[in-house]
């Protein structure tokens, strides 16, 4: 359950760093993505762009070589369907008309810079070329190409109008040529064919012709160059369907254009872009460290003891798992001590929370040193500390350091100027090859820490499996002996407790009884111990109280007592019930003496003196029970001023083993009784035991002697035989006189 609370604490650090890991990453991609989709964009318009405009400037080169073309034809159509012309042609045959209108008119004209006259045979008559006559046969104008022009109109190919047009190949370069068969306007010429006169026209791609066609059709760069195939020009072909050259611009790549105007602005918001994904790279990263170091710091904390500074409950349940997964992998074993200081409670009680914090750290140190480096120590809980050992030869080290330990809590702790005893219980349990988890592995320690505990504290106990069938079934007889107090199940009988001297009966000690279903009677001496550490010793005891004092108004003659255990005395309102119990049995106080044993005393001495006054000043008296059975001290009897004191039944039967102990337990009754403290003897099973405890100065008698813990029916039989009781004690009285100097 803590380690859940410890996962809650660290889950929104956690969170956090795959939340801003995640962004980074989201937004670093989106980033590069965004760049590449712009950039991609811009290259894809611009290659658009200039795809374009070279498609357009194609067209315009193909619509202008066109219309070049064309214009050559429109002028020869001019010069040759001419009345004046058919006339100097056909008629006058003037040679001289034909030069001045037609060869003068090739010097420096924009509409045809060679102009050649020629009869039917397709011999030249006239030949000019740029204002001046041809010499010879104008061979390098009247080429093949221009020839086979010719014959196209002479033959009549040319279809109804007697003209022929194509690019072709001359002397000066590549030009648009035409031929035309000059004619009057009506059509019709009044000759034989072999008299027809014709005119060829060759209008030149000069520089000067190609610039102004670059000018008028708004293409840069345009310039003849030789018919090689290419995105920026466009063929010029010669009727025979060859290219014999090609007129090529120089692309305006708009696209280019813009994208060198956009290009600056777009890198420097890239370069934005990737400065403020850098910087959130950077800031990100830190920011990761840090939460990395609070998750660190946080995960120390949660794992530490704030008091000692060592490992805490959470620490140890993790570092545990961790030995074990590694005892698992490389076959070593685990071992985990669970320590419980034995009387931290009482110094806490005794002087005060900042001295026990000081012990515990005092303890901390000290097993720390013992432990050394290598194994984890850990403060589990209040007073209680685990040590985890682990490694091939972790069970031998963990005995050893169990003893040394031990013997560490024999010294007394100094505590500044105060100086406190405490000891220690200790559980080991071993997980052999890792094999036993960590939460078992506790579980397993801790009860073999238990078994320490009720063994006498102050030692070391191996976990055994037995230990888990002891206490599942001591879970179980808890669980029947709750249902039989609810339902009433607990019996009292009644134990005579007679005059030394008369042995009359002058009390009974009330005494629980519980036969469980299913099992049998048990012993107090069992279930009283199960009904202590389960805290149902309240309930138990109120209820014996409440019965025996109902019990006790049928008796007027008798006094009672009632043990009481130290449990109950824990509990705050303890007195306020007792009180309230008398109150409703209308018994008095003053008959009625709780017995009760010296555990208290040592362990609450403070609680168990308030305690005592409370209950006295009720009306009650107090017996401290089973004097002689543990460290007994006559120093309690003074310094709590018990009304009486009960000497413990092994006491009293060590009398039969002669002389020392007899002399023990004169001196015993004599120191109380020099006290003013009466004195009852438990456990009386023989005349002579009776005898010695009667000289010795004992004023009650309890045992089987005078009888068993008995029914209210059968103390009311014991009642009527007052008679043989006085007979035997007079029985007694002479053998005590008799044997009397062996007691003195
Ligand atoms: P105790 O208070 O010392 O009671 C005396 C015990 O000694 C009784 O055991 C009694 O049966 C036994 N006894 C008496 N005379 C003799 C004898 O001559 N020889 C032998 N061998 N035994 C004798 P019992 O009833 O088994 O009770 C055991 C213990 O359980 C009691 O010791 C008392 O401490 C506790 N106990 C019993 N009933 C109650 C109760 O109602 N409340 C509390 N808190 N404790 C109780
Ligand atoms: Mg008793
Ligand atoms: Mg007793």
């Amino acid at each position: 359950m803590r380690l859940h609370l410890f996962d809650r604490r660290l889950r929104p650090l956690a969170t956090r760093r795959v939340v801003i890991a995640a962004l980074l990453v989201v937004f670093a991609t989106m980033a590069m993505m965004v760049a590449s989709i712009v950039l991609a964009a811009l290259d894809r318009v611009a290659s658009y762009a200039n795809h374009l405009d070279e498609e357009r400037s194609r067209q315009t080169l193909v619509g202008a070589i066109q219309t070049f073309e064309h214009q050559l034809g429109a002028t020869l159509t001019d010069y040759t369907v001419w009345d004046d012309a058919a006339t100097n042609a056909y008629v006058h045959k003037d040679m001289a008309w034909m030069v001045s209108n037609f060869g003068d008119m090739t010097f420096d004209s924009d509409l045809f810079d060679v102009a050649i006259v020629l009869d039917d045979a397709g011999r030249p008559m006239m030949a000019y070329s740029d204002g001046q006559p041809i010499e010879g046969y104008p061979k390098g104008y009247l080429t093949p190409s221009l020839i086979g022009l010719f014959e196209k109109v002479r033959s009549g190919e040319s279809g109804r109008e007697p003209q022929a047009l194509g690019f072709i190949r001359t002397q000066k370069g590549i030009g648009s040529a035409g031929v035309s068969l000059i004619r009057p306007k009506s059509g019709d010429i009044d000759q034989p064919p072999e008299n027809y006169v014709y005119l060829a026209f060759i209008r030149h791609l000069t520089p000067l012709t190609v610039e102004r066609l670059s000018e008028a059709y708004v293409l840069p760069g345009l310039s003849l160059v030789p018919p090689v195939s290419h995105d920026t020009s466009v063929a010029i072909v010669a009727p025979s369907g060859d290219a014999i050259a090609a007129l090529a611009w120089t692309p305006r790549a708009p696209g280019d254009q813009s994208r060198q105007q956009v290009a600056p602005l777009i890198k420097a918001a890239l370069i934005i872009v990737t400065i403020y994904a850098v910087l959130l790279v950077v800031i990100g990263n830190a920011e990761m460290r840090r939460v990395r170091a609070d998750e660190a710091n946080a995960i120390k904390l949660a794992q530490t003891d704030r008091l000692s500074g060592l490992l805490n409950r959470v620490g140890l349940t993790q570092l545990l798992e961790d030995r074990v997964r590694r005892g698992r992998e490389m076959n070593d074993d685990v071992v985990l001590l669970y320590l419980d200081l034995d009387g931290f409670k009482e110094v806490n009680d005794a002087y005060g929370h900042a001295t026990g914090d000081r012990l515990i750290r005092a303890v901390a140190a000290g097993l720390a040193v013992l432990v050394g480096d290598g194994s984890g120590l850990a403060r589990i809980g209040g007073d209680e500390f685990g040590i985890v050992l682990s490694g091939k030869d972790a069970q031998e080290r963990a005995l050893a350091l169990a003893s040394s330990i031990i013997a560490f809590f024999d010294e007394p702790v100094l505590l500044g100027e105060r100086t406190v005893v405490v000891g220690c219980s200790i559980g080991i349990c071993v997980s052999e090859g890792g094999l036993v988890e960590g939460g078992e592995l506790t579980r397993r320690a801790d009860m073999a820490m238990y078994s320490s505990k009720d063994g006498g504290r102050g030692r070391w106990t191996v976990y055994d499996p037995r230990m888990d069938e002891e206490r599942e079934s001591r879970n179980q007889m808890e669980i029947d002996l709750r249902a039989a107090i609810g339902r009433g199940e607990i019996d009292v009988v009644y134990q005579p407790v007679v005059d030394a001297k008369t042995f009359q009966l002058v009390s009974v000690e009330a005494l629980a009884r519980w036969t469980r279903q299913g099992y049998g009677p048990v012993s107090p001496d069992v279930f009283i111990p199960i009904a202590e550490s389960s805290g149902l010793i309240d309930q138990l005891g109120l209820c014996v109280l409440r019965r025996a004092l109902r019990q006790l108004a049928e008796w007027p003659d008798l006094k009672l007592s009632v043990n009481v255990s130290p449990g109950q005395f824990r509990d705050p309102s303890f007195v306020d019930h007792v009180a309230a119990t008398f109150a409703e049995a209308q018994v008095e106080p003053a008959r009625v003496v709780l017995e009760m044993t010296e555990t208290y005393f040592i362990q609450s001495p403070d609680r168990a003196r308030l305690a005592m006054e409370r209950l006295r000043n009720l009306g009650l008296r107090i017996a401290l029970d089973d004097f002689g059975a543990g460290f007994s001290s006559v120093g309690y009897l003074r310094q709590f001023g018990f009304d009486r004191m009960k000497i413990d039944r092994s006491l009293v039967q060590s009398l039969d083993r002669g002389h020392r102990a007899v002399e023990m337990l004169q001196a015993t009754v004599a120191l109380a009784r020099s006290l003013g403290i009466p004195v009852t003897a438990e456990g009386v099973e023989t005349e002579q035991q009776a005898v010695i405890l009667r000289i010795a100065g004992c004023d009650q008698l309890q045992g089987y002697l005078f009888g068993r813990p008995q029914s209210p029916e059968e103390i009311a039989a014991f009642m009527l035989r007052p008679m043989e009781l006085r007979a035997k004690a007079a029985e007694l009285a002479f053998a005590a006189s008799r044997d009397g100097g062996l007691l003195v």
